[in-house]
């Protein structure tokens, strides 16, 4: 048996001919770019999501950089985020010219929100949380800090399509809430894509205008925007998916439940789920002990697990000028030598789980 990290050939045959259908409807109308199914496909998202407003962008990183330049974060600002996430948060505040101030984890792998008031200065005009794994972040706190000291809030939730804080989805809590359509993600594209969205009717003009060449009105530039619209035949794909995706996040919270009742006597340290929030498990993350060495016997089954993430983004070169060596982040280094993304997708059978279950067990025995 063979088991993907992620299995979007399985997802595909569930879905070949709606999604053919759309994306030829597309092709028949000739319409590519800012059309009519584009915006369909934003007006559901808004709805699904929770927000009046959606803005279908180029990617992820590109809508979490919009959303800091519309609340006007820019050079000598500092951004408060996650020092557990993937490098696009950051790279997103850097991206404007602002400075993102990293925040260690919580037991859950996401922001801690006791530790961010002690990180906030005079420079700090927004906080970023993300909703890492597809578990929503403890944004309570933060928002109420947030509004005390007059900060702007944008969520990452480019890993938590449907997940809820409280009542609320993911992506709504905040002033932006910003979305990846990458096609691992719970919702994914057939390339790249992103979107924002807000209550805010200047934020969604603002965006806007900057995904599309600072244009209001064609050839009316009113600022030095860029190219970053989602196109159409992407936007017919994530309309066909997005009448699926609770569906496959229900499925994605079975197969976690069967992991969990596979692996409750294995060295494995499972996923906790927090109380105020639900997880739609984009990934199922667990600790391993002797991860590097689990990693390659479980491949060498043909079990393909992944890593998320192998060194804290404070290490990276990239970040070099951040300043922040070994030691910064303890709990997040500690993680990121332990950490191990065990398969994970809506379509994932008993049976391969119980396979990856049993190769498991196999290493340790
Ligand atoms: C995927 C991802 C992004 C970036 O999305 P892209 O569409 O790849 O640019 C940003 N933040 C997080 C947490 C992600 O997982």
């Amino acid at each position: 048996m063979k088991v993907n990290f992620v299995d979007l050939q399985a997802q595909l045959n569930t879905i070949r001919d709606e999604v053919s259908a759309a994306m030829l409807d597309v092709v028949d109308r000739t319409a590519f770019v800012l059309g009519p199914t584009l915006r369909n496909f934003e007006e559901r998202f808004a709805d699904y999501i929770g927000m009046r407003h959606c803005l279908g962008v180029s990617s992820g990183l590109d809508a979490l950089a919009l959303a800091l330049a519309a609340l006007d974060v820019g050079p000598g600002d500092e951004v408060i985020t996650a020092a557990n996430t993937y490098i696009a948060t950051a790279l997103a505040i850097s991206k404007v010219g602002a400075r993102p101030v990293l925040v260690e984890m919580d037991e859950f792998y996401n922001i801690d929100p006791t530790r961010v008031e002690a990180a906030i200065t005079p420079r700090t005009k927004a906080i970023l949380p993300v909703h890492l794994y597809g578990q929503s972040a403890n944004i309570g706190p933060i928002l109420e800090l947030a509004r005390e000291r007059g900060l702007k809030v944008v969520e990452d939730a480019a890993q938590a399509h449907g997940a809820y804080y409280g009542e609320q989805r993911c992506g709504s809590l905040g002033d932006v809430g910003c979305f990846s359509f990458y096609p691992g993600k719970n919702l994914g594209a057939y390339g790249d894509g992103g979107a924002v969205v807000t209550d805010n009717d200047e934020i969604r003009q603002r965006i806007s205008t900057l995904r599309d060449y600072g244009q209001q009105g064609k050839y009316v530039h009113l600022v030095k925007g860029g190219n970053h619209r989602l196109d159409d035949l992407q936007a017919a794909v994530l309309g066909v998916k997005l009448r699926y995706l609770d569906q496959w996040n229900q499925s994605r919270v079975q197969a976690a439940q069967r992991y969990g009742e596979l692996l409750d006597d294995s060295k494995l340290t499972l996923p906790k789920r927090a109380d105020w929030g639900t997880h739609v498990y984009h990934l199922y993350v667990v600790r391993a002990p002797q991860r590097d060495e689990l990693l390659q016997f479980m491949a060498s089954r043909e079990v393909y697990c992944g890593i998320h993430y192998p060194t804290p983004l404070h290490l990276q070169p990239a970040y070099a000028d951040l300043g922040l060596g070994q030691g910064a982040f303890p709990r997040t280094e500690q993680a990121a030598g332990e950490l191990l993304s065990l398969p994970m997708f809506p379509e994932i059978t008993p049976e391969q789980q119980a396979f990856v279950a049993q190769g498991i067990a196999e290493f340790y025995a």
